[in-house]
């Protein structure tokens, strides 16, 4: 599948800058354009591999919005003409997609993205998905409040958000910033092969996944969710049957990018390795369990031929916002965006008008 990333926001761009490079290492050319979006100058200063595009400079004078989404949104809607322009070249008539990628509990993504996911399906007849990245449980409360809200905006405008948890790759006694390299990296490699997937590849396996087979997973909209396992393969792919279904069960049920998200209305299966090592009755029980375990109707399915000694199941579920992991977080969004309000009406308990000054 062709598309054109748009990266908005410090994470934003860090992960568009991720895939880009990740897409272009491979030799894949499925990422047609890669655009880094932010009103925070020096952020944009240290991408290397995308184009940028400082938006706000008149309001915030590159110096970020802090953790203001409100003024994420407004900086955006402002210069979208320089933005949109910015993309002319990129969305060629040969992408598939356009992808819109934030860190959902900042400033600049959280607000900049829903704006020009809007705008961009003004103008253009491809779908426009989002790739938003929830905040882990420890960050404070107005991370969780503005994803909340953010989140709920993307996913009315959106074809589809897909959503990576970053508690989901998070390992345990990591330091943060560690964490976002390694998740990054993971981000990159998952996304950047589902994309990959949807391109005729040289030495085709006996059925590659088409790009229209990713847009019909993603078009029940709402929420998708994407999962990833592998192991090392035995030669012939008799032996790889046992193999088949064990990377598929743990894409599911182990390596989403939202935990416990297994209910979605449609799924696909992408079987990535040597052609010669894929079992053909391991993936047809691998998408049948899948059908089962997910209760989708659908369930797409395909190869993926890659030279490794390793055999990896990608699954991409669509319409998967039934889940407690999702409940949870806007549970906790909401609770954080009353805590923010309590403590607005704290500060202007001083300046509250049912009492009159005294002089
Ligand atoms: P913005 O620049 O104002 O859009 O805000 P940031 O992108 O800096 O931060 C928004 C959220 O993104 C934070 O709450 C973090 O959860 C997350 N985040 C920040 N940097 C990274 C990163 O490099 N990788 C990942 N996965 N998440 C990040």
């Amino acid at each position: 599948m062709k598309v054109a990333l748009i990266g908005v926001g410090q994470a934003g761009g860090k992960v568009t800058e991720r895939l880009a490079q990740f897409d272009a290492n491979m030799g894949y050319g499925a990422v047609q354009g890669a655009l880094a979006v932010n009103s925070a100058k020096p952020d944009l200063q240290s991408l290397e591999f995308v184009d940028t595009q400082l938006i706000g400079a008149d309001r915030v004078n590159g110096h970020g919005v802090g953790g203001d989404n409100e003024l994420g949104a407004e900086v955006m809607q402002s210069d979208i003409q320089e933005v949109l322009g910015g993309l002319d070249g990129r969305i060629t008539s040969s992408a598939d997609a356009i992808v819109v990628v934030a860190g959902l509990g900042g400033g600049t993504g959280s607000g900049g993205a829903p704006v020009l996911v809007h705008n961009l399906q003004q103008i253009h007849d491809i779908p426009v998905y989002a790739l938003g990245v929830l905040p882990g449980q420890n960050e404070g409360a107005l991370y969780q409040a503005n994803a909340g809200r953010s989140l709920k905006t993307l996913a009315r405008e959106a074809d589809s958000t897909l959503l990576i948890d970053n508690d989901a790759w998070h390992e345990q006694g990591e330091s943060m910033d560690g964490a976002f390299d390694r998740i990054n990296g993971k981000i990159a490699q998952r996304v950047g092969l589902l994309f990959a997937s949807g391109e005729a590849v040289d030495g085709v396996g006996e059925s590659v996944v088409d790009s229209s087979e990713v847009i019909n997973t993603l078009r029940s909209g709402g929420i998708s969710v994407l999962g990833y396992a592998s192991e090392v393969a035995a030669e012939d792919a008799s032996d790889n049957l046992r193999t088949t279904m064990t990377v598929s069960r743990q894409a599911l049920l182990t390596g989403t990018s939202l935990p416990d998200a297994t209910q979605a209305d449609s799924a696909l299966l992408v079987i990535a390795g040597r052609p010669e090592a894929i079992p053909r009755k391991g993936v047809e029980k691998s998408r049948r369990w899948l059908e089962e375990e997910t209760d989708s109707m659908q369930v797409r399915g395909g190869d993926f031929p890659l030279d490794s000694d390793r055999l990896g199941a990608l699954v991409l579920l669509g319409g998967a916002e039934r889940s407690d992991r999702l409940e949870q977080f806007m549970e906790r969004a909401r609770e954080a965006q009353n805590a923010e309000e309590t403590e607005t009406d704290r500060a202007e308990a001083l300046t509250d008008d049912r009492l009159e000054n005294l002089f």
